[in-house]
């Protein structure tokens, strides 16, 4: 696994914030490292590599990262990307893969049919990019993965907000990859709160993925950048009694691993005390071009 970005949608910096965090990050502090948007390549070692989610920053996550260059004339490894929802974030690198490369597109039918009404997708040649509707709980083998998604607690993509409604439950699902002996990672980017269901699902993974936007839920408005909350925007805070971290709390895992931070979260900042916290709860930071060899 070769989690190829870390931060929340905008990236960090993110092009137009001057907040504290995003002003450290301009000025190149070695503390305030830059992340691009989150993304993970997973493969079970046979050259093939599924991408999870692809952000608007693929091309520099491409080239930031040896196994996913050509391998031929014309020829990627990728052979198959995965959508978690239909947010900006998680589909405009699609737009990037585009020069007549054959690939399979998987996504719930709920963001398969936002593909489909968004007529710039239809730069991915129907005849290459075979688009594979995968229901929750289906499994599929992808890249000699087993790749199953499940449902989590979301909300529909900001600019869908106020269109029908159908099939909202699908708007957010999580990833599980299981390899040939049964050895899982699951992969949560966003996730309104957690659930019982949800921490059995994660329980005994060699790895979880979970979703590190804000550290609380006020955070855009601390920082004088925006007035919505973390939940309102569809994310679980990590920190406090209401948050996921203590939700996730006697979650058994090998490797814990926080992505998907907002350029607002204080645990951007290396020496951030936040760290601390999050440690002592047994979450990693994850950061881009973290590998896990599983
Ligand atoms: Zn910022």
């Amino acid at each position: 696994l070769i989690l190829l970005g870390s931060a929340a949608g905008g990236g960090f910096p993110q092009w137009n914030c001057a907040c504290s965090n995003c002003c450290r990050a301009w000025a190149g502090d070695p503390k305030a490292p830059h992340r691009t948007q989150a993304s993970l390549a997973a493969s079970s070692g046979d050259g093939r590599w599924l991408l999870v989610n692809a952000s608007p920053d693929l091309l520099t996550q491409i080239i930031r990262t040896p196994a996913l260059h050509p391998i031929g004339l014309r020829a990627s490894p990728i052979a198959a990307v995965l959508l978690t929802s239909g947010e900006i974030d998680n589909i405009a690198g699609l737009l990037s893969l585009r020069e007549r490369q054959a690939f399979t597109l998987l996504a719930t039918p709920r963001v398969q049919e936002i593909l489909a009404r968004n007529s710039v997708f239809d730069a991915l040649d129907p005849a290459l990019v075979r688009r594979q509707p995968l229901r929750p709980e289906e499994t599929v083998e992808v890249a000699g993965l087993r790749v199953t998604l499940f449902p989590v607690p979301g909300k529909p993509p900001l600019y869908l907000e106020g269109a029908a409604a159908a099939g909202e439950e699908e708007d957010t699902v999580a990833l599980e990859l299981t390899g040939s002996d049964g050895r899982r990672a699951c992969y949560v980017p966003g996730c309104h709160h957690v659930t019982p269901a949800l921490r059995e699902r994660l329980a005994g993974a060699e790895a979880i993925f979970f979703d590190g936007t804000v550290w609380t839920d006020d955070e855009l408005q601390g920082v004088g950048v925006g007035t919505k909350t973390g939940r309102r925007m569809g994310h679980q805070p990590l920190s406090g009694p209401d948050g996921s971290l203590a939700a996730l709390r006697g979650v058994a895992a090998r490797r814990k691993i926080l992505v998907h931070i907002n350029n607002t979260n204080p645990l951007l900042i290396e020496d951030a005390p936040e760290r601390g916290l999050a440690a002592a709860e047994g979450w990693e930071i994850g950061y881009d071009g973290m590998e896990l060899a599983l």
